[in-house]
Parts: C-alpha cells; structure tokens; sequence
C-alpha cells in the first residue's frame, strides 16, 4: 500500500490540535470520513472538538465512549464514534454507518482504524501520538481513497501553520527513516510500559 501524500503537523497544546482541527474542519463536505488513530489520551476528542468548532457546533462535545455515537448540529450535522470498547463491534454493525454517512454528514470515528473493515475505503485517518514534550502530539495525516485525495492541496493549506518540517523529525537525534515508516511506537523516549 502507497503512503504517498502523508502530512505531518505538530502542536504543543490541546488548543492547538483543535485549532488545527478547526481549520481542517473548513474543508468538510457532507458524507466525509475521519478515522481518528492514536492511543488513550493522544488527543482524538480533543481534535473532535475542534473539528466541531469549526463546523460552528455549540454545544459541547464530550467523549462518546457510553453513548458510542453522538450526534451535533452544525454546518454539517457531526455525528462522533468511539469504538474503543470492542465488545460493542455488534452496535457499530447495528449503528448502520452506511446510514451515518449518507445523511449528509461528517463522521469521525475514534479508534476507527480497529473497525477498517467495515468502513468504506475512503477517508481522511488522522492519527496523533505523544510527542517529545507533555503537551506535544504529532498529528499525521493520510488520505485514503479520493474524496480527501482530491483536496490535498487544501489540506496542505489548512495544516500549514502546524507543519512538520522536514527536519523535525530528527531534531530529537533519535528518528531515522522516512514517512513511510510505521508511526506506532513511541521513538521520543516515552514512558516504558
Ligand atoms: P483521546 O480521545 O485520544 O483519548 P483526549 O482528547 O480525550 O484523548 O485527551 C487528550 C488529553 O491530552 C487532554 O487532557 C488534553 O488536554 C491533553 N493534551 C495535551 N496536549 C495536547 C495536544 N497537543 N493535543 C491534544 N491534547 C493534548
Ligand atoms: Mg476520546
């Protein structure tokens, strides 16, 4: 699988990924998939807060992890998943995504890269992981299938004040390689567990 088109961007607080995420946010058109990547705490409500933001939702939004899905006004209506508690994979099937999706909506999708099949093959995966600092979060973009692909340069746009520069990555001295490496795993001298 080609990895082509993956944007790197870096933000130093919570506000900032929600600013990122409004601004990402402006770009959204009805029946658009996030799939939101990265362990507990990286910053996925967090984003989806942002994203909210931007699409002018009020009210506030909360993690969905009891309520697996809800929905907010806005622009366009949001509907926000959380699928981490995998025993209700049977209520992600019942939700009827399909549904989700033709309703002229966005859905984002915590924990979305565990439930790949069954979604559709076209979204926007937003994946965060813990950065150098407590409060530092690489957010990597990567359109999959061509409904984000065809923004990209758009997407570039959106991201540029939190982009990654090339350099970045092994300003630390501890990363090597290229974008197409795996993400997974702390390479910043992480907590051990
Ligand atoms: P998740 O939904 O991925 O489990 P949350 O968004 O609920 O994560 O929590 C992220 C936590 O990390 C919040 O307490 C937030 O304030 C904190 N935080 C600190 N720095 C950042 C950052 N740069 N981006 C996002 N969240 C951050
Ligand atoms: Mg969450």
């Amino acid at each position: 699988m080609v990895r082509a088109g993956a944007l790197a961007a870096r933000t130093t607080s919570a506000e900032e990924t929600q600013r990122l995420a409004a601004s990402l946010a402006k770009l959204a058109l009805p029946g658009d998939l996030l799939v939101l990547a990265g362990d507990l705490g990286a910053g996925k409500t967090a984003f989806t807060q942002g994203f909210g933001r931007g699409l002018d939702v009020t009210e506030p939004i909360t993690s969905p992890t009891f309520t697996l899905a809800q929905q907010y006004d806005g622009r366009l209506p949001v509907h926000h998943l959380d699928v981490y508690r995998l025993d209700l994979l049977g209520e992600v099937a019942d939700l009827g995504l399909s549904e989700l999706l033709d309703d002229g909506g966005v859905v984002l999708i915590e924990w979305g890269d565990a439930i790949l099949p069954m979604l559709p093959s076209d979204y926007l995966e937003v994946r965060l992981t813990f950065g150098a600092g407590d409060d530092e979060r690489r957010v990597v973009l990567r359109s999959v299938g061509p409904s984000w692909a065809r923004r990209q340069v758009s997407l570039l746009a959106a991201v540029a004040p939190w982009a990654e520069a090339p350099d970045d990555r092994t300003a630390g001295g501890t990363v090597s390689g290229t974008t197409t490496g795996d993400v997974a795993g702390g390479p910043a001298g992480g907590p051990a567990c």
